[in-house]
């Protein structure tokens, strides 16, 4: 990583010196390391894969639903509702884990910030499906669904507080 005074902005290339050999002003003698950044970019891949998980858990619950329904003679229409979360729940794992990757490389803040976005809207769709079609709460989705909404709106804001580092 290159360094530079930030009065002349002459390359400093003594990184262990205290003032610039240039102008004379003093220097932080260590680089600025991030931590909100790596810790997002880890965050949102944890989210990422509960979004996988609530996307599998809605197609397991939409097949039980159509054979308990099916077997009692009744409509099985009702079943779409995990059908949209669980497609909307891989959907946006895909996008969260883009996010992540972007903040772990500092790069493409807006579509960072997106990504977690969409995975944090994901997770609300997802309660809104179920308290609609009234499938009734499970551990599993329960479990998901939160997990995804703290890791996501944590990340973001990570994200959005380490805007400059972003390339
Ligand atoms: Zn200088």
């Amino acid at each position: 990583m290159q360094l530079n005074c930030a009065k002349c902005g002459k390359e400093i290339l003594d990184k262990e010196s205290s003032f610039c050999a240039y102008c004379g002003v003093p220097l932080d003698s260590k680089p600025k390391i991030s931590e909100l950044l790596p810790i997002a970019g880890i965050l949102a891949i944890i989210a990422a894969t509960f979004s996988v998980a609530l996307g599998a858990i809605g197609i397991v619950y939409h097949q039980s639903y159509i054979a308990v329904y099916t077997s009692y003679g009744y409509d099985t229409s009702g079943s779409i509702g995990f059908l949209l979360f669980s497609a909307f729940a891989f959907i946006s794992s895909v996008f969260g884990a883009a996010g992540g990757m972007m903040a772990l490389t500092k790069k493409r803040f807006k579509f960072s910030v997106i990504g977690l976005l969409v995975m944090l809207a994901s997770a609300l769709f997802t309660f809104i499906a179920i308290w609609y079609y009234q499938y009734g709460y499970t551990e599993g989705i329960l479990l998901s669904g939160i997990s995804i909404s703290a890791f996501s709106t944590a990340s973001a804001v990570f994200v959005m507080h380490s805007k400059p580092e972003f390339t």
